[in-house]
């Protein structure tokens, strides 16, 4: 039992380290087009500046009314470029993108309260919750 994992980007965007490109984010990435854009989530799509990769990124922020320490998860989603269209232009919600990491690498960056801070690759379906 096998999982077929689709082969998306290059080395820069998709770097077998996951902190190296978290931490080049800035540079790897340039912005594209903000589909949702409350303070609690957030998301929008993506490009790579080396390879034309297409992204969703997906923030979502959970407030700490107790302690003041929010929460805070970022997922880089590749994309193909009938997707990233589909997604700026608002036929494909972005409550529907957790379904494409069926068989995809993405990013994950998690800051749950407290911390620590995490970043990694990981592969599979995964929910996408508005923060709040
Ligand atoms: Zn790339």
């Amino acid at each position: 039992m096998s999982e077929t994992i689709a082969e998306f980007g290059c080395e820069v965007c998709c770097a077998p380290s996951a902190e190296a490109v978290w931490r080049d984010r800035a540079t790897v990435f340039a912005h594209g087009t903000d589909v949702v854009d409350d303070s609690h989530f957030m998301v929008s799509t993506r490009r790579c500046r080396t390879c034309g990769q297409h992204f969703a990124s997906i923030f979502t922020e959970f407030i700490d009314w107790k302690n003041g320490d929010d929460a805070q998860y970022l997922t880089l989603l590749p994309v193909t470029p009938p997707e990233a269209d589909a997604l700026a232009a608002g036929t494909l919600t972005p409550f529907r993108l957790g379904t494409l990491g069926a068989g995809r690498r993405y990013l994950n960056h998690d800051r749950p309260s407290g911390g620590p801070s995490r970043v990694y690759w990981r592969t599979g379906p995964f929910m996408v919750v508005e923060g709040h």
